[in-house]
């Protein structure tokens, strides 16, 4: 067997930027086969499997929707036939399109739950099914403060991330006595391409810590609940916000 099939593998969607790019940058300093899925900046996707490279790790790039079950399902069966075994599976990729309820028009409602969701069906089934087999595996997923409570202007986001945290409970309940491990990270404000038209002066002033968040620092949650250091939690929820509550 030669080094890159030896190595736990861990699938990280939307892996080419922002906290998607931190999470692969950690998985693969931590020893994973980083398969990087991204959906359209091929620009941002290389640099990030170069950096993985240069830092003496390995990985792959894989580019297609989450949300459209058609290009994920042919992508993932191609994955997975090349690479049965999946230690990790990170469910990062998300977008927002705010707007007031009363103005949302349905697409906005539904790119965000797509995205979201049926990328988490999209990936999550077939990923849990090897993992079954194999009776290991880790699943993380990328929530947000916001689906555990409301933001204005983000009632799609808000239900997208909420249905996230219920589906992750769910389906821990389901795998706990299957060495299977399902749990969510829910960050706060990360400083990435996404907030870039946020109120950051205003947003600050409600984070006790007083500041925004780095990639990094959502990572390394990522990483250590990826990990047999966390081989006793499952079906949790885990804030990375700076202390709001
Ligand atoms: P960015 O906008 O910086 O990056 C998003 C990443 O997701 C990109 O790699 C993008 O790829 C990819 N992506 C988007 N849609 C799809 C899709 N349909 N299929 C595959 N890949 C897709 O976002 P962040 O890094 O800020 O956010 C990452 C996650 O963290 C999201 O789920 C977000 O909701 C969540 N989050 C972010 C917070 C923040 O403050 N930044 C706070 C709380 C949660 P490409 O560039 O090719 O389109």
């Amino acid at each position: 067997m030669s080094e890159s099939t030896e190595k736990r593998v861990a699938i990280v969607t939307g892996g080419s930027r922002g906290i998607g790019r931190a999470i692969v940058l950690e998985m693969a300093r931590a020893g994973y086969y980083v398969v990087i899925n991204y959906r359209s900046n091929d620009a941002a996707a290389a640099e990030v499997l170069d950096r993985v490279r240069s830092d003496g790790g390995e990985g792959e790039l894989i580019k297609f929707d989450v949300s459209d079950t058609a290009q994920a399902g042919a992508a993932m069966e191609d994955l997975l036939t090349r690479r049965p075994v999946i230690d990790a599976l990170v469910n990062n990729a998300g977008i927002t399109a705010d707007n007031l309820f009363l103005m949302m028009s349905e697409t906005e409602w539904d790119s965000v739950i797509g995205t979201t969701l049926k990328g988490f069906y999209n990936m999550t089934k077939p990923v849990l099914k090897k993992m079954l087999r194999h009776k290991r595996g880790s699943v993380v997923s990328i929530a947000s403060v916001a689906g555990l409570v409301g933001n204005k202007g983000q009632a799609n986001y808000s239900a997208a991330k909420a249905g996230l945290i219920g589906a992750s409970r769910s389906i821990a309940s389901e795998l706990a006595r299957k060495n299977i491990r399902v749990n969510v990270v829910a960050p706060g404000l990360i400083e990435t391409d996404m907030i870039k038209d946020a109120p950051v002066e205003m947003i600050k002033n409600v984070i006790p810590m007083g500041r925004i968040g780095k990639p990094e620092e959502v990572a390394t949650v990522v990483r250590f609940l990826c990990s047999d250091d966390a081989s006793y939690i499952t079906g949790q929820v885990i804030g990375v916000n700076g202390g709001m509550m």
